[in-house]
């Protein structure tokens, strides 16, 4: 029975671990890489990786405080799935795709899906940080791991000196490739956390592992948290509904057609008389009719004369 048919929605809880010295994020979001596979038709391998990155990039957007902010994730490797872009914005909300979504690949040797192979082991993890005011902030680190968990790991050590413990697991059936659970943990001690403390939750790195199959047996994600964390006094203090949602609409596909410019737009109506646009993001389509595209040939032109008095 699914997680969702027992009434565990998605969620994403935040709140604080070793009496306060460790903050701690955690997701269940079977709901959520379910239906970025469906928008996407993602393979088994592109199911887990992008669904590892978008709930990864949930857990950092939860941080973000204005509706106009966003963070945006890229894994730029040299994996066969190519580039693997996540946008996340406040409250939980992430959307994002995969160059290559239908790769698929063999199974490793111990079984698992090859996400390092659709990922790749060389080549940059790039955060960028768009928020409101500000000159966006852009953190590198070199991928070196692919199974994007460590690497998220190695990107906070590296670009932000911000020690953590990332986890991040997504459970496909073999068959059908449909999602059964999705999880993720990211765990970051503070300044003034004791060593002896990080030392005790590096120990457990095997029992959290465990979080998506103990969530895929019918755990409630605090559950299995209380399981996994036990004798760390794990508080939750805030939850909110994370979601795949992507923000694309008409007046958005119509501004890029218009600053396709005049020349452009000619030739797409001279040749073809009409127009489908596809989201990256979430896949829905945007057909335009040759009286629609006329009218946005005129605004352009418009647009093109007002810049030429600018001149
Ligand atoms: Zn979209």
């Amino acid at each position: 029975m699914e997680n969702s048919e027992k009434g565990y929605k998605d969620k994403l809880v935040r709140g604080l671990l070793f009496w306060g010295t460790v903050n701690m994020t955690a997701i269940s979001a079977r709901d959520l890489v379910e239906e970025a596979r469906k928008a996407h038709s993602l393979s088994h391998v592109t199911t887990a990786a992008l669904g590892r990155i978008l709930m990864q990039t949930a857990m950092m957007s939860a941080q973000l405080k204005n509706s106009s902010d966003n963070l945006t994730v890229i894994f730029d490797g040299d994996g066969k799935a190519g580039r693997f872009v996540a946008v996340g914005k406040e409250g939980g909300r992430v959307k994002g795709y995969a160059d290559f979504p239908e790769v698929e690949l063999p199974l490793k040797e111990n079984g698992k899906l090859d996400v390092s192979g659709a990922v790749g082991t060389d080549g940059e993890l790039r955060v960028i940080r768009d928020l409101s005011l500000k000159e966006p902030y852009v953190g590198r680190c070199a991928i070196t791991d692919g199974e994007i968990a460590n690497d998220f790991a190695n990107y906070f050590m590296k670009s932000e000196q911000q020690p953590s413990l990332v986890y991040l697991g997504v459970r496909v059936d073999p068959k059908t490739g449909e999602v059964r659970a999705a999880s993720g943990l990211l765990l970051q001690p503070m300044p003034f956390c004791l060593e002896s403390d990080i030392e005790l939750l590096e120990k457990r790195t095997g029992e959290i592992t465990r979080l998506t199959r103990m969530i895929e047996e019918g755990n409630s994600l605090e559950d299995a948290l209380g399981i996994i964390l036990d004798g760390f006094d794990p508080e939750f203090s805030e939850e909110i509904t994370p979601a795949f949602s992507c923000d694309c609409s008409r007046k958005k596909i119509e501004s890029a057609l218009v600053s396709l410019g005049r020349d452009e737009l000619k030739d797409i109506i001279e040749k073809d008389g009409r127009a489908e646009l596809v989201c990256r993001f979430c896949q829905k389509k945007y057909e335009f009719g040759l009286d629609e595209l006329k009218e946005l040939l005129a605004f352009a032109e418009n647009a093109g004369e007002e810049n030429d008095i600018e001149e």
